[in-house]
């Protein structure tokens, strides 16, 4: 299929790109790395009036660390993060998950921010910014704010991000000896949407459990983490059964997801020691 006919803008500037996005409301939608919305266009399960490239805006591009967070701008390619050696210093957990986004050729163009703003639940950066206590970097037209990653997955596909914001990056605590970091997922083939995932944080004695493909948003497994916390594996697995209710989807039931949950679980947890 083709998508309906659209207009096109190529921001030069974050402040063009919002104001385009501000003049057309609801109507206009921003393109980065274009993997999930050039297919969603082609499918006509998206329509915009207008879409706002920002791929030239080299503000929202590289990776930096400032004081004890690494910062990520948003249209940094998911493959020059995977290559990054501030990534794999700073934040192992991203090089973790990286290399599980679909193919390379997915990831040489997809970004980072296109990821967090797409928020679907079986991604694996939403998970890792959730499991890590990371935040959202946002501009719009009434200024800049940062949103933390537990108050920015609202629901399916559903952000913090409203209508002509612009997320323009993400950062994550940057990685120290008091941490450590764990990451699985099993999917059907290597490169496909994980069936179940797990994206895992151990610091300073407090532990953060982010599964993900088995609800509507990443989801954290808060009673699972305070058993983890003391060392109570089992007790952490038995309590996946009130943390998480997946839903049945295409790739398997809700009683076949937990299980793997429970398997991921006692996989990560070992990572974590
Ligand atoms: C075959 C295939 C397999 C894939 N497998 C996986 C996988 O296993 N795991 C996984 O996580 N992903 C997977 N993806 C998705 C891929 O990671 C995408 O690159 C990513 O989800 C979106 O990034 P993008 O830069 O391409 O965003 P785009 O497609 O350009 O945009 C996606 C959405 O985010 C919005 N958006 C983009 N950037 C911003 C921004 N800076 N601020 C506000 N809104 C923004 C857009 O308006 C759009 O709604 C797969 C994609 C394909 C085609």
């Amino acid at each position: 299929m083709k998508p309906r006919s659209f207009d096109y803008v190529r921001a030069k500037s974050l402040a063009e790109a919002v104001v385009a996005l501000s003049r057309h409301g609801a109507d206009a939608r921003i393109i980065a790395g274009g993997q999930s919305l050039v297919p969603l266009l082609n499918m006509r399960m998206a329509s915009p009036a207008l879409l706002v490239d920002i791929g030239a805006l080299a503000e929202l591009k590289g990776i930096s660390l400032a004081k004890d967070w690494l910062r990520i701008g948003a249209l940094t390619r998911q493959a020059e993060a995977e290559r990054s050696a501030d990534v794999a210093k700073h934040a192992p957990l991203l090089a973790k998950a990286l290399p599980h986004i679909g193919h390379v050729a997915i990831r040489n163009r997809g970004t980072i921010g296109g990821s967090i703003a797409l928020a679907d639940p079986a991604a694996e950066l939403p998970a890792c910014l959730l499991a890590l206590g990371g935040e959202v970097e946002i501009a719009g037209a009434k200024g800049a704010r940062t949103v933390k990653a537990d108050d920015f997955f609202k629901d399916l596909y559903e952000t913090a991000l409203a209508p002509g914001e612009v997320l323009t990056a993400i950062r994550v605590p940057a990685h120290s000896k008091s941490m450590r970091v764990g990451f699985s997922e099993l999917a059907r083939r290597h490169g496909d949407f994980a069936m179940a995932g797990l994206a895992a944080c151990r610091r300073n004695g407090s532990v953060r459990l982010a599964f993900f493909g088995v609800g509507s948003t990443p989801m954290r497994a808060k009673k699972a983490e305070a058993a983890l916390a003391k060392g109570a594996l089992e007790e952490a697995v038995a309590a996946l059964d009130s943390d998480l209710d997946p839903p049945d989807d295409i790739h398997a039931s809700g009683k076949v997801k937990k299980h793997l949950a429970k398997t991921l679980l006692r996989r990560v947890a070992t990572e974590l020691q």
